[in-house]
């Protein structure tokens, strides 16, 4: 099972998010965990992006239009240390350091497929005419620090682009305390005041807002909240469930031919 965008990101693209389902992990990370840094089993998770690998090569064998899939052995996943940065890092570029922190991967070439994890944070893709692709993690820490801008000013101006952002959490979920709120000062129109004393934010809508201001018309949100959603990993569930540790779903963009 793997969530898809509803409106095609450009031709020969493939595009998806995964789900907790198919993988070989169990406990916490039952089953698909994509995440080596989660305290999972490094055999389970290595086995799991295997399992990625054929996921991919699948959706890119059901593009009618690609001559060429990429075979499973020229497909190699450049995995971020995301720590909620608004370092951006080019796929193909000699000096790519997968230990430096890093939320945001870029690629002009065909056949690189971009990766990043989540578990209750944005995964955004966007892409372009010129054939451009990104992928970006992002949270609110993220949102606030400007990390889709980081990304954005790599793009020639004036050109269409397309954005999807992926499963994540609703704003029925997202609560934050009164004493993080002046950090959202720019963004009040996307927060709700409930009863006890406590805010509610639309991280999805911020997220729409900042692409908008970057002339994107394109946009596509998931209507998949990963809290709510069982089939989705969500750090924010586990801890309120007690539960210490938890998955990561991979979001996963590339151009072929
Ligand atoms: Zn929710």
């Amino acid at each position: 099972m793997i969530f898809k965008p509803n409106n095609p990101l450009g031709a020969n693209i493939v595009c998806f998010t995964t789900s907790v389902i198919g993988g070989v992990s169990d406990g916490p990370y039952d089953s698909l965990n994509l995440g080596a840094h989660v305290g999972d089993d490094k055999n389970n998770v290595n086995a799991n992006r295997r399992i990625l690998k054929s996921i991919l090569f699948k959706e890119l064998e059901a593009l009618k239009s690609v001559e060429k899939p990429l075979s499973l052995g020229g497909c190699h996943f450049k995995w971020l240390n995301q720590e909620h940065t608004i370092n951006h890092q080019l796929y193909e570029s000699a000096k790519f350091d997968s230990n430096l922190p890093c939320d945001s991967i870029s690629t002009m070439s065909i056949n690189n497929p971009l990766v990043v994890m989540t578990a209750d944070c944005m995964p955004i893709v966007i892409s372009s005419t010129s054939g451009r692709i990104s992928a970006i993690h992002a949270g609110w820490k993220g949102l606030l620090s400007n990390v889709i801008g980081s990304t954005l000013k790599y793009y020639p101006k004036n050109e269409n682009l397309n954005a999807w952002i992926g499963p994540s959490i609703c704003q029925k979920h997202f609560e934050i305390t009164h004493e993080i709120l002046h950090l959202f000062d720019d963004y009040s129109d996307f927060i709700t005041q409930l009863n006890n004393n406590k805010f509610v934010v639309d991280l999805v809508g911020i997220a729409k807002r900042q692409l908008s201001s970057f002339g994107i018309k394109s946009i596509e949100a998931s209507h998949i909240c990963t809290y709510c959603n069982q089939h989705c990993f969500s750090h924010r569930r586990a801890t309120h469930q007690n539960i210490h540790n938890t998955g990561r779903m991979a979001t996963v963009v590339v151009r072929a031919n």
